[in-house]
């Protein structure tokens, strides 16, 4: 049996009928630049997060970097970031001048808290992104009062947490900006790029509007130096379908992620910790091995197809050489890279082959 990590035709396919008339009426009408699709997306967004204003941008990595520029970070600042986040955290960072500050994870969590936001502080420090990883919201309000007490903006990277719950109430509101993508493979994903950022604040708001096209509200007016980003509207057709079902997908995922929970304890592996107050929307289900090359290796052999998330930590990558950190300042980082690896779980992962998966684990152990 053939086990794929995701399966992202299958979703497409289930939504087929119901997003294709809509998707041609969009293609037909002779508008392709934000417009009445985009802004629909935009209000329905903005009403599942319970926030008041969400925007659709291109992508998630121009989320956080239109947040970073509607918070004034530039040249010169430094920008708190998980140690253990896919890169796109620190690339944001880096691409509007700024310096990231890496921040060792709880390793139960995998996410940041405010006692290591704390502990990372740094003179020039201006914000921190905290980013909900594999679909855990971290603890927001424990983040938000130290932020604040430090004096730090706080961005949200919620690319992988649509829909999550801390403590009962949905993140996207908590920090003062929180920045979405729609990657095909997010739990919310479009057909091709897309992304979003959220705020309750009015002024922020309004930056963002602006920031996001041109720096423009009227045509061939330019009231700041803006990007071009944009969602799409064929995209925020797509999208209004899917958020609909979005809470039903995410439960399809608690499901499998309660079976593995249940029936792969005792096996000698590090099953994910849920904290106390989450309520998350397991965009991953990742385990730690020691082992963990071997273990791929022999899940493939059965055809399970597993992932890792992520092999290589940002400051180790290409990329950050110039910053000459060598791994030994961030411990957490360098470990989890070399134990992680991602099951396959999707809202259409079938019972056999969650059953295949967890029968190989057991004979595997
Ligand atoms: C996917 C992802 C991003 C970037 O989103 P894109 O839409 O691919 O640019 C940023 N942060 C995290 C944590 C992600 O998983």
């Amino acid at each position: 049996m053939q086990v794929p990590f995701l399966d992202l035709k299958a979703a497409y396919d289930e939504l087929a009928e119901l997003s294709e008339p809509k998707m041609l009426e969009s293609l037909r009408s002779g508008w392709y630049i934000l417009g009445p699709d985009v802004a629909r997306f935009e209000r329905d967004f903005a009403r599942y997060c319970d926030v008041s204003h969400a925007f659709g941008v291109a992508n998630g990595l121009d989320a956080l970097r239109l947040a970073l520029v509607a918070l004034d970070i530039g040249p010169g600042d430094k920008v708190l970031v998980p140690s253990n986040t896919y890169i796109a955290t620190w690339l944001a960072v880096s691409q509007c001048g700024a310096i990231p500050v890496p921040v060792e994870p709880d390793l139960a969590t995998h996410n940041i808290t405010a006692t290591g936001i704390r502990a990372a502080m740094a003179p020039g420090v201006k914000a921190v992104i905290t980013v909900h990883l594999y679909g855990q919201p971290a603890d927001m309000p424990a983040i938000m009062t130290t932020a604040r007490d430090l004096g730090l903006k706080v961005i949200e990277d919620a690319a992988q947490a649509h829909g999550a719950r801390w403590d009962g109430r949905r993140i996207g509101g908590a920090g003062d900006i929180v920045c979405w993508s729609f990657y095909p493979g997010k739990n919310l994903g479009a057909l091709g790029d897309g992304g979003a950022v959220t705020t309750n604040s009015d002024a922020l708001a309004e930056r963002l509007s602006l920031l996001r096209n041109y720096g423009s509200r009227e045509k061939y007016r330019n009231e700041v130096p803006g990007f071009n980003s944009r969602l799409d509207p064929v995209q925020a057709c797509f999208l209004s379908i899917k958020l609909a079902v979005l809470d039903s997908w995410n439960a399809r995922r608690a499901h499998i992620a309660s079976r593995y929970m249940s029936e792969l304890s005792g096996l000698g592996l590090t099953l994910p910790h849920v904290a106390m107050k989450a309520d998350p929307v397991w965009h991953l289900f990742v385990l730690r091995h020691p082992n963990r090359d071997q273990l791929a290796n022999d899940l493939a052999e059965v055809g399970i197809q597993t992932l890792v998330h992520y092999p290589i930590p940002p400051h180790a990558q290409a990329a950050y050489s110039e910053l000459q950190l060598t791994g030994e300042e961030l411990p957490l980082a360098a470990k989890l890279a070399k134990e992680v690896i991602s099951l396959p779980i999707g809202p259409h992962l079938s019972q056999d082959q969650t059953d295949h998966v967890i029968h190989t684990l057991k004979r595997l152990a």
